[in-house]
């Protein structure tokens, strides 16, 4: 392809565009709205607890093939970090048992047989639901085809779902479920360990993107705000930016990495979801307490995982629209009693931040994920991107990644 390809939006999707075709040669010229890169994918410095935090805890599972391609890519695979096994350790507050679930690495699920390994109190055939989400119809809700309730759904289904799906189980679709238990449980530990960015989403994902794209002469635009697109027949002629109008050449092209509601004003008539789910992360100043493990599910309580990092502990409430116009100092003492219960940690409150973000993911139900459009639009030189297009998975990193790759192989296969 012999023209330039703007690319709008420099979180993980258009970055991840941005590198599949800067690698090809193709000359790129990324636009971000704001005056940072990562969207929703972000660290940043803050001044309330003194260092610098992510927006959100970001899981990521060793089977998350794009996003390991892609740090294999700018060269930081090595800054996801995890244990060598797919283990994962809980507690239930209400009852304070502990345990870790030890998927077995190969695809044979072994670990359901096992008692060490899998759920307490749960027998094998218990796990027999679990198949039933692959076997389907794929535009049912979760609710509509297993039993939302028993020991296995509350200690393994529904945290498992909650987090992948940022929705209350029972309402997502099973299509979403199936793909995550396809690529994860059904496909054994070895895509089941997970990782996280323990110096920060920041220094892993983004910062290496960005000094990739400029050492390969692509241009980033920062606060350089897509504010419409001027449409000639089949094709995108123009890119108006408030102040500075871009022409296109006939062979240029224009890939949307924006978020539902933004590529919705900026395209009219083009379908996107337009129901959302809130995620609320709770960020302690504070090093964790001997024995603590990196990554603790927590049942029956607010805390639904706790992460630790060096000097800061960080909580995630998924689907925690609940709690997003909660008074945020009783949000946090709520969640640091917890975490002091479950860690022995001191009951005072240490510096502390709050951060909801209201429109984390579209809302995983069958009715938005029929809403997510492919990546090829009506105008012959105009993409889409980003985590809530077809992808086919959950609005996760992977998902973003994944619709990113696509996006560069849909133009490169045009030209
Ligand atoms: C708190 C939280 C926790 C999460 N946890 C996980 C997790 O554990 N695991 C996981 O895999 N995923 C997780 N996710 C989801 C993951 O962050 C997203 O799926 C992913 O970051 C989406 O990337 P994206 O590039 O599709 O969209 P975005 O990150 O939304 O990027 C879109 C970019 O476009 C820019 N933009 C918008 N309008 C314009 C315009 N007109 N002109 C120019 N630029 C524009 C925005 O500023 C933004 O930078 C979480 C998300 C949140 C919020």
């Amino acid at each position: 392809m012999a023209g330039t390809v703007h690319i709008i939006g420099a979180g993980v999707a258009g970055l991840a565009t941005a590198l599949k075709l800067s690698a090809r040669g193709v000359n790129v010229v990324v636009h971000e709205a704001t005056a940072f890169a990562g969207g929703r994918c972000r660290s940043y410095y803050d001044a309330s607890v003194g260092m610098t935090i992510d927006n959100g805890n970001h899981l990521l599972l060793s089977g998350n093939r794009a996003a390991l391609g892609y740090l294999r890519d700018i060269g930081a695979e090595n800054r996801l970090v995890g244990p060598q096994a797919a283990e994962f350790s809980f507690v239930d507050l209400a009852s304070r048992e502990r345990w870790m679930l030890r998927f077995n690495d190969g695809p044979v699920p072994f670990w359901v047989f096992d008692r060490s390994r899998r759920v307490p109190g749960t027998r094998p055939l218990d796990y027999l639901p679990l198949a039933r989400l692959l076997w389907s119809r794929p535009e049912k809700s979760i609710g509509e085809v297993i039993a939302c309730n028993g020991t296995l759904y509350q200690r393994l289904v529904e945290p498992l779902l909650l987090a992948a799906l940022n929705i209350d189980p029972p309402l997502g679709s099973v299509r979403l479920a199936a793909a995550v238990v396809r690529e994860t449980l059904a496909a054994g530990g070895r895509a089941c360990r997970p990782l996280i960015a323990r110096e920060g989403l920041g220094s892993t994902l983004i910062e290496p993107a960005l000094a990739h794209l400029r050492e390969r002469g692509a241009a980033v635009r920062m606060e350089h705000q897509l504010r419409g697109l001027r449409f000639s027949g089949d094709r995108v002629e123009a890119l108006d930016f408030g102040g500075e109008t871009v022409a296109l050449a006939a062979d240029d092209a224009v890939v949307l990495a924006v978020p539902p509601y933004a590529a919705a004003s900026l395209v009219s008539g083009l379908r996107v979801p337009t129901e959302f789910r809130a995620i609320v992360n709770a960020h302690f100043r504070i090093e964790r307490a001997a024995g603590q493990p990196p990554i603790l599910g927590v049942l029956n309580g607010t805390v639904q995982w706790l992460f630790a990092f060096p000097g800061r502990l960080s909580v995630t409430v998924s689907a925690g629209d609940r709690l997003i116009d909660a008074p945020r100092e009783e949000l946090a003492k709520t969640i640091w009693a917890e975490v002091a219960s479950i860690t022995g940690l001191p009951a005072a409150l240490p510096p502390w931040q709050i951060v909801r973000e209201r429109r984390a993911t579209f809302a995983a139900t069958p009715a938005q994920d029929a809403k997510r459009p492919g990546a090829a639009t009506a105008w012959r030189n105009l993409v889409i991107a980003g985590d809530w297009t077809d992808t086919g998975l959950p609005a996760t990193i992977e998902g973003a990644i994944r619709s990113g790759n696509r996006a560069a192989e849909f133009l490169s296969r045009q030209s």
